[in-house]
């Protein structure tokens, strides 16, 4: 496989602390290619051969402001078993409905653009349901639940110019653990 040219911002970088806008159909041809080089690079990120050969983190999801284009799209490449992948495509996504339950990832989440150690909670909803378009620009819908859940609101937080570590308390980083899940 060849790693696509894709340059990821640094969270030093403006751009990611913007809001996106909301995407016109047609996608355009660059669109469209540039979608398809992110879910080749996460893919590729989780093949270890693949990661090592081209020293990359493994990331599950991508959003188009990360390659420096300020719309709403972004993408998760989920190994749902050994080198098998489940590819998403999420374009204008809306939240339809969001968990009471919260949760949180015990070791931390990570981010292809924050190249440094964190460490804290950042509160996430256990399950949600969105509705988005796809590459074509068909409506669907979609329920998502634990680790996948946590990756769409990572993603959907990076269209508003949110980062994970803007949501981790400073002053107390391990605040109401005991009130969310531990996953
Ligand atoms: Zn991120």
């Amino acid at each position: 496989m060849e790693l696509p040219k894709i340059k990821i911002l640094d969270e030093k970088n403006k751009l990611l602390h913007k809001k996106s806008v909301d995407v016109k159909f047609p996608l355009s041809d660059k669109e469209k290619k540039d979608i398809k080089d992110m879910l080749l690079y996460l893919k590729m990120s989780q093949i270890d051969e693949e990661r090592e050969k081209y020293n990359l983190r493994a990331g599950m999801g991508l959003s188009y402001v990360q390659i420096g284009v300020l719309k709403r799209i972004f993408v998760v490449v989920d190994e749902v078993e050994e080198n098998k992948f489940e590819n998403y495509v999420v374009i204008n996504p809306k939240v339809l409905s969001m968990s009471e339950e919260m949760v949180y990832v015990g070791e931390g989440e990570g981010c292809l653009s924050i190249n440094r150690e964190t460490e804290g909670i950042v509160p996430r909803h256990a399950r949600m349901t969105i509705e988005a378009y796809d590459e074509e620009g068909n409506l669907y819908t979609i329920r998502v639940r634990e680790e996948l859940a946590i990756c769409f609101q990572h993603e959907m937080d990076h269209l508003d110019g949110i980062l994970f570590t803007d949501k981790i308390d400073k002053n107390n980083p391990f605040k109401d653990a005991e009130i969310m899940r531990e996953i």
